[in-house]
């Protein structure tokens, strides 16, 4: 309850400020549809797709991973202050099905969300990363939350983590969320007339996010499963195609999460003392 209060004194000053410039729809689906090949043609894909939203060369970087034949993707994108939000994604599939719904669905979003918030003034560094093997335990999250220094730890205020979208509306992990940072989007949610819920998803085991969890970072994992999607076996079979996709529900996430994690750039790391009015 206290959270919730602070956050929504902290918003009443800032929410009509926020500004974010989300891509249309036709954007998002043609990219989402570019989800053909395996995984080395994923990672690709997901490179010339970060190189076709502006990342330049100056920040577009594939960084190898040990135990990965493929590295993590990575687009900076430099704010003015020290401060850095990550925001995250798997790329890789398992063999069976399209792997669009696990997780292109996610990763494809990456370069619209970089779009999104690159012509806005914007105090934090994001960092955009296409994690390559989650499906083998969380190898490229992993390789890169352990290899983050302890300078960089007390940098990052958030990570955003997208894994399995569009099945239906917009669900938060919240039982594997930082309290404070799912509050914020809840809030937003509200402010935005976006549908937003609670939903945990034990039975799936885990994902990319909690390796940032191990270096107490604060996280949240996005994603849009019920039980009823959990039950109709999609992820991981050969249910997992593009037609399972429900598109109004998809581009109505990447609305919410565009404006999320432009909204992060005030929120996250703010001090959580309320400001005496
Ligand atoms: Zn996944």
């Amino acid at each position: 309850m206290i959270i919730a209060l602070l956050v929504l004194c902290w918003i009443g000053a800032t929410a009509d400020a926020l500004r974010y410039n989300p891509v249309s729809r036709e954007v998002v689906e043609a990219r989402l549809g570019k989800y053909t090949g395996a995984n080395k043609q994923r990672e690709a894909t997901l490179k010339q797709m970060f190189a076709e939203a502006g990342c330049d060369d100056r920040q577009l970087s594939e960084q190898p991973v040990k135990g990965s034949k493929l590295p993590n993707v990575i687009c900076l994108l430099p704010g003015n202050s020290d401060r850095v939000i990550i925001v995250g994604a798997h790329f890789d599939r398992v063999s069976e099905g399209d792997g669009v719904v696990d997780n292109w669905s996610g990763a494809s979003l990456l370069p619209s969300l970089y779009e999104a918030v690159k012509t806005e003034p914007h105090k934090h560094t994001y960092i955009f990363i296409g994690f390559t093997d989650e499906e083998q335990g969380e190898v490229g999250s992993r390789f890169y939350a352990r290899q983050m220094t302890k300078e960089q730890v007390a940098a990052t205020d958030a990570m955003v983590n997208m894994d399995t979208l569009g099945l239906g509306s917009t669900e938060v992990w919240a039982s594997h969320s930082d309290k404070r940072l799912a509050s914020a989007l809840a809030y937003l949610a509200k402010q935005l007339s976006f549908p937003i819920a609670a939903v945990n998803v034990e039975q799936v085991g885990s994902s990319d996010a909690e390796q940032f969890s191990e270096r107490k970072i604060p996280r949240i994992t996005i994603h849009s499963l019920t039980q009823e999607t959990w039950n109709a076996r999609i992820l991981h079979t050969s249910k997992d195609k593009l037609s399972v996709m429900r598109l109004d529900d998809y581009y109505q996430t990447y609305r919410l999460l565009a404006a999320y994690i432009a909204f992060l750039d005030q929120f996250a790391g703010a001090p959580a003392v309320p400001v005496t009015h």
